[in-house]
């Protein structure tokens, strides 16, 4: 439900009740201004991955793209298939903040390569301690993005 600021001021509320009304208003707000975003980022990894993996090497519209407000050291995650609520990309909303668009779509495309491991043959699957090895940097510098997730 969204509640318009005039109409909480018509209504005769104590003032920390109005308080709460403003900030979950206000944090709703902020939900749409982050599903919009992981949205810019799904069109992003989409074309990405049409332009460099042929049909649906890597489908895009089946991976979730969300922003955990959890990570701090850490730039984004792939969550596999094979793994309840998977597949998905997280990102980190504190990394955006403070390093940017440029930034956030780099580490998307990153998750992206993870996204590959996921679906091709030839990728190692993304919960073994190679994750990061040649099936993955391979596509480093095709995906200009770097080769840890943390960075
Ligand atoms: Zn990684």
């Amino acid at each position: 439900m969204f509640i318009k600021y005039d109409k909480v001021e018509a209504v005769n509320l104590d003032r920390m009740e109005q308080r709460r009304i403003r900030y979950s208003v206000r944090e709703k707000r902020k939900q749409a201004d982050w599903d919009a975003l992981a949205d810019l980022v799904k069109n992003h990894l989409k074309k990405v991955a049409h332009d460099v993996w042929s049909g649906e090497t890597v489908p895009v519209d089946q991976i979730a793209v969300d922003f955990n407000p959890l990570f701090s050291w850490l730039g984004g995650r792939y969550h596999p298939r094979s793994l309840i609520d998977g597949p998905k990309i997280e990102l980190s909303k504190k990394m955006y903040v403070s390093k940017g668009l440029a930034y956030l779509y780099s580490v998307a495309r990153h998750e992206l390569i993870h996204a590959w491991q996921d679906y091709h043959p030839d990728g190692h699957p993304p919960d073994t301690h190679k994750h990061h090895g040649r099936d993955f940097w391979q596509w480093v510098d095709t995906l200009d993005t770097h080769r840890y997730c943390n960075y």
